[in-house]
């Protein structure tokens, strides 16, 4: 492998003791990411193209307002403006009404997203081109790339480093929503009888781990028991943004993410 393997990276995440050391780095890439972005790097010119053209996402918007720094905020999204507003004029110029039910089952792409998750497909030209903006960020992109390499190195990892399997059977291994990509990349990348010995293993990480998390939670509610008020709270304390984190893979008891100078 020529490309950089993430091997300090992965070895800090397995022992900071975190419930899943995926969630855990890419924290820490998004937080390195915003700080990038809104650091000085918009002020350069290829950048701030690149800024410009993918935009970001509605998640990443927020973030990056929360982080501070009103200028250089206003520097990326004036130029983004300026590309989205001319794009959309040129878009509803040449807008002509369907005349029955629009351009359904022509265009299949970058449709709506209902709620559940569902795509449908879009009804005009100018509605894809909306909806195919909405599908890329810059900072989704830069921590995409990154993600795969460690998913990469995670794999390089148990295979080459039996330190790393004995630390891993020690951690509290993933959440669900981060187990998926260990799975695919387990899939994509280990041989037949490297399968037979890992998948058994991450299966029983995730058991026992799931168990550990959903006995803390059945504990957080019999806390609320008067009978046990006096009651050692054992591990329950933050049980439930725990139990969130290994169901949906986020950190919802985290402070907001602020510009640090
Ligand atoms: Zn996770
Ligand atoms: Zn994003």
């Amino acid at each position: 492998m020529k490309e950089k393997l993430y091997t300090i990276e992965l070895t800090d995440a397995v022992k900071s003791g975190d419930e899943c050391l995926f969630c855990w780095l890419e924290r820490k890439l998004e937080q390195e990411n915003l700080e990038f972005v809104l650091g000085s790097s918009y002020m350069e010119g290829d950048i701030r193209e690149e800024t410009s053209k993918s935009g970001f996402c509605r998640h990443h918007t927020k973030m990056m307002f929360d982080y501070g720094n009103s200028l250089g905020n206003a520097w990326i999204f004036k130029s983004r403006l300026e590309l989205v507003n001319q794009e959309l004029k040129r878009q509803m110029g040449r807008y002509t009404p369907a005349r029955g039910k629009g351009l359904s089952g022509i265009l299949k792409t970058a449709g709506f997203k209902k709620p559940c998750g569902e795509k449908a497909e879009a009804c005009s030209e100018a509605e894809r081109w909306i909806r195919g903006e909405e599908e890329h960020c810059y900072i989704c992109m830069r921590m995409g790339k990154i993600y795969e390499r460690m998913l990469d190195t995670f794999v390089y990892m148990l295979r080459e480093d039996p330190g790393f399997g004995s630390a891993l059977a020690e951690s509290k291994g993933f959440c669900v929503h981060h187990f998926a990509d260990v799975l695919m990349a387990c899939e994509e990348k280990l041989k037949p009888q490297e399968k037979e010995v890992w998948i058994p293993r991450l299966g029983e990480l995730m058991a026992r781990n799931l168990d550990r998390v959903q006995e803390d939670i059945d504990w957080l509610i019999e806390k609320y028991d008067y009978r046990n008020q006096d009651a050692d709270w054992k591990q329950s304390k933050d049980a439930l943004q725990r139990t969130m984190q290994k169901l949906a893979g986020i950190y919802p008891a985290d402070p907001i993410f602020k510009c640090r100078k």
